[in-house]
């Protein structure tokens, strides 16, 4: 396991809390499963996950979302930098503007959000030198406008 986790850094770590939350499944569950999750509120299922080692507020909120289908909006990097271009109130961290970005996007329309953003982010949207002039929402942006950039 941690040669194959290995490629995207901190394998040995990751190992580790895999086989920890392995263990955790099996104890609570009688199995290695998420299944249970479905059947408990979201609070519930958020309060459970990132009870497991490793698991923080993010990873949880993405299991949450892809996962168990909840309409919450898991915040990274991308996501924040997308909110925070287009005028929506953020603070300085991905981390401590959860609840500010998420509560400001309708629940229907998270899921969307946040995969489009992490496309936007890796493509576009990119942390230096973002290409505006290629940018279809660009009409919708601040951060052009704020920049004085002409596109
Ligand atoms: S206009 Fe520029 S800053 Fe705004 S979303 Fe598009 S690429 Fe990002």
């Amino acid at each position: 396991m941690e040669r194959i986790l290995v490629p995207g850094g901190l394998g040995r770590l990751k190992a580790r809390q895999l086989v920890s939350i392995v263990s955790a499944l099996r104890k609570r569950f009688g199995t290695v499963t998420l299944a249970p999750l479905s059947k408990m509120t979201q609070t519930e299922a958020e309060s459970f996950l990132t009870s497991l080692p490793g698991v923080g507020p993010k990873i949880a909120k993405c299991v949450l979302m892809y996962t168990l289908k909840h309409k919450v909006l898991p915040v990274d990097i991308h996501v924040h930098r997308l909110a925070t271009r287009l005028g929506l109130q953020t603070k300085k961290r991905p981390d401590t503007s959860q609840e500010l970005i998420e509560s400001a996007v309708p629940p229907e329309l998270r899921y969307s959000f946040h995969v489009n953003a992490i496309a936007h982010g890796r493509t576009l949207c990119l942390s230096r030198r973002p290409k505006c002039g290629r940018c279809p929402i660009f009409k919708w942006c601040q951060y052009p406008l704020n920049r004085g950039s002409k596109h």
